[in-house]
C-alpha cells in the first residue's frame, strides 16, 4: 500500500485528519511509529508530521514544569531545571534514539517501554490533549487507564518540581537495553514523616501503573528500615507482569521487592 507522508501546522487540523482516516498516525519522533511501518505495518497508510506547532517547548516557571509533546529525551536530559529527570532520559535508548524519542511518544509505547512515563506518573502529571472534543487537560493516570481515541493529539505535560525524584531500572544489556522494570519515587518528608509518596512501576503491568498499597504502607511514618520492610511486603500488590525477552513475570514478580527495598532505603 502506498504511504503518504502529509505536514500539519496546526494541532486541530492534526486531530480532525487523524479523526477522518483511521490509516492516519501522528508522529512525535518516529522510533516507534516509523520502526513499524518499516517492519510492514500495513494499517498506516498516512503519516502525520507536526510543523511548526511549538509543541517542542520546556517551560519552567512558579514551582511548576511544562513539557511540550514533542520535547526530546536529549533536551530534557541537558535542561539545566530538570536534573532530576536527567537519570529517566538517559536510560532511554542510545545517543539516535534519545535524540528523537519524545515525551508524548512514551506515552504510548509498547510494553515494557515508557521509563519517562513512569517518572511523570510518581510526579503526578497532567497530560493536556487536543482531540474531537478540544482541548482537555487529565490526570495522567486516568489518562493511562483509558482506551486510546486515535484522533487525539497529547499536547503537553505539567507536573510541579518535586524535591526529589528516585528513579531505578534494571536492564539486562548495558550500557542501555529495554526494562527489565522500572521504578520512580517522589517521597515528601513533612514533619518527619512521609507525605503524599507518589510511587510508580514500569514492565510490572501492561501500562505504567501506581504502586499504590506501598504507597499507603508509607503515608504518615518516617521513612526508616521498619516502614520500608513493611511497604515492600505490598510491593507486587496489583501488578500483573508480562513475560518477553526480557525476563518472565515470574522473574519480574521476584526482583521488584529487591529494587524497591534498594530505592526506599537510597
Ligand atoms: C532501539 C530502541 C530503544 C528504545 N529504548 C527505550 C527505553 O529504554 N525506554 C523507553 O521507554 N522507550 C524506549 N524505546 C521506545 C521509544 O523510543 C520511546 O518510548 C519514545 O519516547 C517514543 O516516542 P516517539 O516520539 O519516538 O514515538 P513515535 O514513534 O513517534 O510514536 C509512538 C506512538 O505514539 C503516538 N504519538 C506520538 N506522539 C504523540 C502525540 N503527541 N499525541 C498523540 N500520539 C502520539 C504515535 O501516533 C504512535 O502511535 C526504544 C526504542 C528503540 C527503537
Amino acid at each position: 500500500m502506498a504511504l503518504e507522508v502529509v505536514r500539519v501546522d496546526s494541532v486541530e487540523a492534526a486531530a480532525a485528519l487523524l479523526a477522518s482516516d483511521g490509516g492516519a498516525r501522528f508522529i512525535g519522533g518516529g522510533t516507534i511509529a516509523v520502526r513499524d511501518v518499516n517492519y510492514g505495518d500495513g494499517s498506516v497508510s498516512r503519516l502525520v508530521l507536526p510543523e511548526g506547532l511549538n509543541l517542542d517547548l520546556i517551560q519552567v516557571k512558579a514551582g511548576k514544569a511544562t513539557l511540550g509533546a514533542a520535547v526530546t529525551m536529549a533536551k530534557v536530559e541537558v535542561h539545566a531545571q530538570l536534573g532530576f529527570l536527567k537519570p529517566v532520559a538517559h536510560s532511554i535508548g542510545g545517543p539516535a534514539i534519545r535524540a528523537m524519542a519524545t515525551v508524548g511518544g512514551n506515552l504510548f509505547a509498547p510494553y515494557p517501554f515508557g521509563d519517562f512515563t513512569v517518572a511523570m506518573l510518581a510526579l503526578g502529571a497532567a497530560v493536556t490533549v487536543e482531540g474531537p472534543e478540544g482541548p482537555q487537560t487529565l490526570d495522567l493516570e486516568d489518562f493511562l487507564s483509558r482506551s486510546r481515541d486515535p484522533a487525539e493529539i497529547v499536547v503537553s505535560l505539567a507536573f510541579d518540581l518535586p524535591n526529589a525524584l528516585r528513579f531505578t531500572k534494571v536492564i539486562r544489556r548495558r550500557p542501555h537495553g529495554a526494562p527489565v522494570l522500572s521504578v520512580a519515587a517522589v517521597l515528601p518528608i513533612v514533619g518527619g514523616v512521609v507525605s503524599g509518596a507518589r510511587i510508580a512501576y514500569g514492565a510490572m503491568a501492561p501500562r505504567p501503573m501506581r504502586a499504590r498499597a506501598v504507597e499507603t504502607q508509607l503515608e504518615g511514618r518516617p521513612l526508616d528500615p521498619a516502614t520500608i520492610a513493611l511497604a515492600v511486603k505490598q510491593a507486587t500488590m496489583g501488578c500483573s507482569p508480562l513475560t518477553d525477552p526480557q525476563a518472565s513475570a515470574w522473574y519480574r514478580t521476584e526482583v521488584l521487592p529487591v529494587h524497591l527495598q534498594r530505592l526506599l532505603s537510597a
